[in-house]
Order: C-alpha cells, then sequence, then structure tokens
C-alpha cells in the first residue's frame, strides 16, 4: 500500500493541485451544457477510445513495460484487448442498455410508466498500477456509454502508463466532457475534496475507506473495487494437472499482481507432494527453468514491494523458487508448503508470484478458514464432484467463484464483476457497466380518461370508506 507516494517535483505537483478545480469545473460545465447525453456522441468517444488503444497500441506497451516488465502480449492481451472488447460490446447493446424501460399499464391508477436511464453527471475513476489503463479504461467507457462526464485518475504507481495516457486522451477524447488529472495522494486528497456524481475506486481497501469518507461528505455514491486474499480449494477428487495450470496461469501471471490472482491454495496433507510436483512441471512449462532470463516473466512493481515479498517468505518452508533481487525486482516463482495461517504470508494480500500451500483436515476446514476472513474478490474450487462444489457455493460468500479455472470469471460482460465486504462493493462490465453510472428514474405519465386515484382524495365520505 502506497499512501505516500507522488509526483516528486513539489513546485510541478503544486502546480498541478492548483488547477484541479478549475479543470474538473470545466468538465462538469460540458456536462450540464448537455454535451454527453447524445447516444451519437456517446458512440463517438466510444470509437475513439477504440482508435486510441488500436493507433497507440505499441507505445501503450511500451509503458506498460517500463512500469511493470509486462511482456508486450500479456499487456495487450490482459490491458487493451478487454477494453477494446467490452467498447465493442457496448456499442452493439448502447441503444437497448440505455433506451427507456416500459412498466406494464396501471389500471388502478389509469397511468403509464417507464424507467429511464439517466446518466449521472461527473463521475471520478481512480486506477491502481497493476492494470494501468485497462482499470482506468474500463469503468470510463462504461461511464461514457451511460452519458456521464469523466476525470481519469491514473496510478502515480505507473508513471510511464500514466504520462502516456494524459498527452493522449485529450488528443482522442472530447475535452469538454473529459479530464485526466496525474498525481498522488496530494492531486487524489484535493480531486476527492470535489462534490461528484459517482466515484469509482480500484485498489486497496485503506484508501477505499479514505476515498468513502470523502464521497459521504457530498452524498455521493461510490464504487469500491478492492482486493484482499482470495483462497483456492483444491479437493481431493481435482484433476490436479489440470489444477495446477490454471493455478500457474492465474498467480504468475503480472507476476502474482492481480486483484483476482490466486492468493494461497487448501489441501489435504496427502494431495500437498502431488500438487507440489504438478505446479513444478506447469512452471517450467510456461518459464522454463530459468524464469528471471525468460521475456515472459514479468517483475515487481517497485523496489519497495520485492522488499515486502522478500520479508514475506522469510523463514518459509519453500518448495521452489525463493529467489529475490530487490534492485531489478525480480521475484523468482515461489512455491511454499506446509505454511500455517498465523504464517507472515497468510497476514496480508500477497500481491507477487508467490503462493503458499496450506495443508488442512478436509473442506469444512477450508470453509471455516474462508469464513474467518473478509469475504474474498474471488474464490476458486477444484474438483470433479458436485458436492464439494456445492458446499463452498452454500456455505461462503465472495465477489465470485471459479469452478474448474482461475481469473477468466471477470473476462465475461455477462457476469457482473465486483467484490462484496472488505473485497468492495458494487460491480461493473457489461450491461452493468451502464447501470452503476446512470441513474433509474421512475416516471409515470396518467394517461387520458378514468382517473381512478381521485377515490382516495378528500373529503372521506363513508361511500369511500367503504370502497376501499
Ligand atoms: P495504488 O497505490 O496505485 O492506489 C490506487 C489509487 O489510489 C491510485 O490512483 C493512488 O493515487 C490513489 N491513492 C493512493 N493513496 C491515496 C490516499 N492516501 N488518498 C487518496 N488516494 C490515494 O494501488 P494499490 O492500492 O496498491 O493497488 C493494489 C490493490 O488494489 C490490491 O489490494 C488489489 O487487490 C486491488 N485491486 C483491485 C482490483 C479490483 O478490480 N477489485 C483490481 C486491481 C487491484
Amino acid at each position: 500500500i502506497d499512501s505516500t507516494a507522488t509526483v516528486a517535483d513539489p513546485a510541478a505537483r503544486d502546480g498541478v493541485v492548483a488547477t484541479i478545480a478549475e479543470r474538473v469545473a470545466a468538465v462538469r460545465a460540458g456536462f450540464a451544457a448537455g454535451v454527453t447525453r447524445p447516444l451519437a456522441w456517446r458512440r463517438e468517444q466510444l470509437r475513439a477510445v477504440e482508435r486510441m488503444l488500436r493507433e497507440n497500441h505499441e507505445e501503450l506497451e511500451r509503458a506498460i513495460f517500463s512500469d511493470l516488465g509486462k511482456p508486450p502480449v500479456e499487456g495487450y492481451m490482459t490491458e487493451l484487448g478487454p477494453v477494446l472488447t467490452e467498447v465493442k460490446i457496448l456499442l452493439k447493446n448502447l441503444e437497448k442498455w440505455t433506451r427507456p424501460k416500459r412498466v406494464p399499464f396501471m389500471p388502478t391508477l389509469w397511468s403509464r410508466g417507464f424507467i429511464q436511464r439517466e446518466p449521472l453527471g461527473t463521475v471520478l475513476v481512480i486506477a491502481p498500477w497493476n492494470y494501468p489503463v485497462d482499470l482506468l479504461f474500463m469503468p470510463a467507457v462504461g461511464a461514457i456509454a451511460a452519458g456521464d462526464a469523466v476525470v481519469l485518475k491514473p496510478s502515480e504507481l505507473a508513471p510511464a502508463t500514466s504520462e502516456v495516457l494524459a498527452r493522449l486522451v485529450p488528443q482522442y477524447l472530447d475535452p469538454r466532457a473529459f479530464a485526466v488529472i496525474e498525481g498522488g495522494v496530494a492531486e487524489t486528497t484535493e480531486l476527492l475534496d470535489l462534490a461528484w456524481d459517482h466515484i469509482f475506486y480500484t485498489g486497496n481497501g485503506t484508501v477505499g475507506r479514505i476515498v468513502m469518507a470523502a464521497a459521504a461528505k457530498h452524498l455521493t455514491p461510490v464504487t469500491l473495487e478492492l482486493g484482499g486474499k482470495s483462497p483456492v480449494w483444491i479437493d481431493p477428487s481435482a484433476d490436479i494437472a489440470k489444477a495446477a495450470q490454471w493455478l500457474t496461469w492465474g498467480k504468475f501471471l503480472n507476476t502474482g499482481q492481480t486483484c483476482v490472482a490466486p492468493d494461497y491454495v487448501m489441501t489435504t496433507r496427502e494431495m500437498q507432494p502431488k500438487l507440489v510436483a504438478a505446479l513444478k512441471t506447469e512452471i517450467a512449462n510456461f518459464y522454463g527453468n530459468d524464469p528471471r532470463s525468460n521475456p515472459d516473466y514479468g517483475r515487481i512493481v517497485n523496489e519497495r514491494h520485492a522488499a515486502r515479498l522478500a520479508a514475506l517468505i522469510d523463514g518459509a518452508e519453500i518448495a521452489l523458487g525463493g529467489e529475490v533481487d530487490v534492485q531489478t525486482r525480480y521475484v523468482a516463482p515461489t512455491l511454499l508448503v506446509d505454511v500455517e495461517m498465523t504464517d507472515p504470508v497468510m497476514q496480508e494480500e500477497i500481491f507477487g508470484p508467490v503462493l503458499p500451500i496450506v495443508p488442512v483436515a478436509g473442506i469444512d476446514a477450508a470453509i471455516a478458514r474462508i469464513n474467518a476472513g473478509d469475504k474474498p474478490l474471488a474464490l476458486y474450487v477444484f474438483s470433479q464432484s458436485d458436492g464439494p462444489v456445492e458446499a463452498i457455493l452454500d456455505r461462503t460468500s465472495s465477489g465470485s467463484v471459479a469452478i474448474n479455472a482461475s481469473m477468466i470469471q471477470l473476462g465475461v460482460d455477462t457476469l457482473p464483476f465486483g467484490g462484496v465486504g472488505g473485497s468492495g462493493m458494487g460491480s461493473y462490465h457489461g450491461e452493468k457497466s451502464i447501470e452503476i453510472f446512470s441513474h433509474n428514474r421512475s416516471v409515470l405519465k396518467k394517461a387520458p380518461g378514468p382517473n381512478p386515484a381521485a377515490m382516495t382524495f378528500p373529503p372521506y365520505t363513508p361511500k369511500k370508506e367503504k370502497l376501499l
């Protein structure tokens, strides 16, 4: 959690902070003038996002690489690609998802009614560093489709990507309705002081609480996409080879810096050696025997986080990996075995390429452990029989569940993505994104003809009383 980092040069930072209120006011004026309402404009802006990502994909992939060591293919696959797909889906369904929805005729009121999806206004999107393009634009395109004006706050911990986006957005998107405000704590604090119609925040729970407290002052609704520990249950009935493949992908993609990455695995003591052997095979299949020199294996975002990971694995029982080079931000794919709930690695979200295996007596013990912590963002179960899957679904709560797979649940626009309890509030993707950035306004229109409601108007005569 970085709550102290900010733009390095204080003079430049003060300059930015001083202009924030003014820049936000300009965007708010754009919304008030009705710029964002026409569907044609929304379509144009969505297409502009598409063009911006396509025409500059190499520069963006380079920036993501420079911030996170993320291989360009992975940058495209996990950041630009998903936003492009979302834009396509929003464009295809824009009319359907924004038009008023009629409700049945109300004979007792002799009235018609409909629900109008109206834009909320000017919204703030605050993004983290781990998927710096995706987590800024995935919510933003939903807000555009809903007809809102948007202020974008990229993460200062992915500075190269932040700089490129701050330059590109004004070249592609309508400056009357969009602004990118770069910076860290000082700038975000200034932004949070202002009144918004919605705040969409992705990041850690500590800052999530700061965002929600600031929003409360203005009664601003929030969506909080937070993190935490996402557990895995490997049932004795599981197909271990397939489970190992999904876990290797989920844990080591973006070097484990993914909000829905499998955080730790629970399984029985008998299963542990089989799982370790299968994971070792998969890790070698993915990254070879020297991940450090493999271009497909990324790096940790900064030295502080690399040192944090080194401390987490210090003293643990290491079955594979364990090498950390803080200076080059390298952390090897690491497997820990015989981990106990009281170990340091179990006290916080790992957010790195370290997979602890916690032997437990059975599924009941695993469920008890899941329920003892915050409600997870994601929960994974690998099992070939239905009983354990049903037990997990019936007796736990989490933002999402994937059965015999990892992480792909968030790539599906028909499955809302979000957390619950400690892992956040509100969900998005697909139609849900339009919903959270809109207000559902109830509209009733009296039909010409009789007025049955007059029965309830005074004077309350005995005849009316009888009719009630
Ligand atoms: P981060 O440090 O980049 O912070 C996120 C944003 O909060 C940044 O824009 C930053 O400027 C701002 N911020 C930081 N400190 C602040 C403060 N004191 N006041 C106001 N604003 C402040 O990213 P992070 O929080 O380290 O991100 C990692 C966390 O995010 C993990 O817990 C991860 O699980 C979670 N995450 C969740 C999702 C999701 O979709 N649910 C996605 C990605 C990451």
